[in-house]
């Protein structure tokens, strides 16, 4: 049966921690319920579960599977002292923060044991080996131009033609808030690798080109041929 994405019917969507709005939460899984058809989708930066649920409901409907990266020790944001710490999700053996057990918990109860596939690991780390081709790639881990950049420059080798580019916390100007995923989603913009779809709310989404996109090379060559 389709899971329709609202918080009627997913209450577990409230509850878990997180910095997605609702909107972007359905736009998630509308993007992966199309694009795992064909290939797994990968998040990075899942912190307690809140995108992962969204996108491995998704996935859990087409017999797909979610790769889930994040090291679970909170980005610069969520440590003591800065904007969004939160002092339940210290570990009280090492004094530092620890959003895998969360995590867990969400997975296990929204059902998603068998679809999400955590990988506890910095992105660039497991970047290094991955020959999966994904479908969907979401980047929402340490929100420097830095990390933001290094995460789209591991990664987005992967993604198969058509295939999604997400980004959270698009914020055009400033006063809004960090221009660093902004700043990426433009360079990948400048790359002509992707079309731009509309973004939703802070959602920033593009698509890759297919082949059947690219100029038509006849015309290129002749005009070349003539010169
Ligand atoms: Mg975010």
């Amino acid at each position: 049966m389709r899971y329709n994405m609202s918080l009627s019917d997913q209450p577990e969507f409230d509850t878990v921690k997180g910095f997605l709005d609702e909107g972007e939460g359905r736009r998630l899984y509308e993007l992966a319920l199309s694009a795992s058809k064909y290939a797994p989708c990968l998040e990075i930066g899942s912190y307690c579960g809140k995108s992962t649920l969204c996108l491995g409901l998704a996935c859990k409907e087409n017999g797909s599977a979610l790769f889930s990266i994040d090291h679970h020790r909170g980005s610069e944001d969520h440590q003591p002292g800065e904007a969004y710490f939160d002092p339940a999700l210290i570990d009280l053996n090492t004094f530092q923060i620890d959003t895998f057990q969360t995590f867990r918990q969400t997975i296990r109860k929204s059902e998603l044991e068998n679809t999400v596939i955590p990988i506890v690991s910095r992105s660039q780390t497991c970047a290094r080996y991955w020959q999966i081709p994904i479908s969907l790639l979401f980047i929402d881990g340490g929100h420097s131009f830095r990390d933001v950049f290094v995460d789209y420059q591991a990664w987005v080798g992967h993604l198969l033609p058509d295939g999604y580019l997400l980004f959270h916390d698009i914020f055009k100007t400033p006063d809004k808030g960090g221009q660093g995923p902004y700043h990426v989603y433009q360079l990948a913009m400048a790359s002509g690798l992707f079309k731009e779809l509309p973004t939703t709310n802070t959602l920033g989404v593009l698509q890759r080109r297919s082949l059947a996109d690219a100029p038509n090379v006849s015309t290129l060559n002749t005009k070349e041929g003539s010169s």
